[in-house]
């Protein structure tokens, strides 16, 4: 099933922006987001984000298996 993916704009300490589902619990708030579309993975999701930043990572909770820092 696919999932909507959203980036977080605001940049962690790292430098890296993080991509969420829309059920996260640390979900972006509206001013600070915005839509990657659907995927079926986090791994589609990353890519995605990383055409726009290059710096991009799944999140800590809701795409874990992306998670790589
Ligand atoms: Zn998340």
């Amino acid at each position: 099933m696919k999932q909507f993916f959203y980036l977080n704009l605001v940049p962690q300490i790292d430098g890296y922006r993080e991509v969420h589902t829309s059920d996260c619990r640390f979900f972006p708030t509206q001013h600070n987001r915005i839509p990657l579309g659907e995927y079926f993975s986090c791994r589609e999701a990353v890519a995605a984000a990383k055409n726009k930043y290059l710096k991009s990572d799944g999140c800590y909770y809701c795409c874990r298996e992306c998670h790589t820092r």
